[in-house]
């Protein structure tokens, strides 16, 4: 293997790394990873590589929760945040 192989084996490993997230994106909701054709909402949200930078829902969470847009998503996760501080407030006082 001479230096031009390794260089090209490195830039094709590391464009998997950079382009992973979009090829098979994580499910925010659910937290399963899936293909493509299955995530409904798949936002760029910080300038990073990885999963880091990247929201996504996929259609199955938006049908059970009637989420349209990305903004239901983040209500959502709010409600969802809210409803855990009330339960552990129950058995506290
Ligand atoms: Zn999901």
């Amino acid at each position: 293997m001479n230096v031009f192989e390794a260089i090209l084996l490195i830039t094709f490993f590391s464009s998997i790394a950079i382009f992973m997230p979009d090829i098979l994106p994580k499910c925010d909701c659910c937290g399963t990873f899936k293909l493509r054709p299955f995530i409904k909402i798949h936002k760029t949200v910080k300038i990073s590589l990885g999963y880091k930078g990247v929201k996504s829902v996929c259609t199955k969470c938006c049908r059970q929760y009637g989420i349209l847009f990305y903004e239901d998503y983040l209500k959502l996760v709010h409600s969802k945040r809210i409803a855990k501080i009330n339960f552990l407030n129950i058995f506290h006082n």
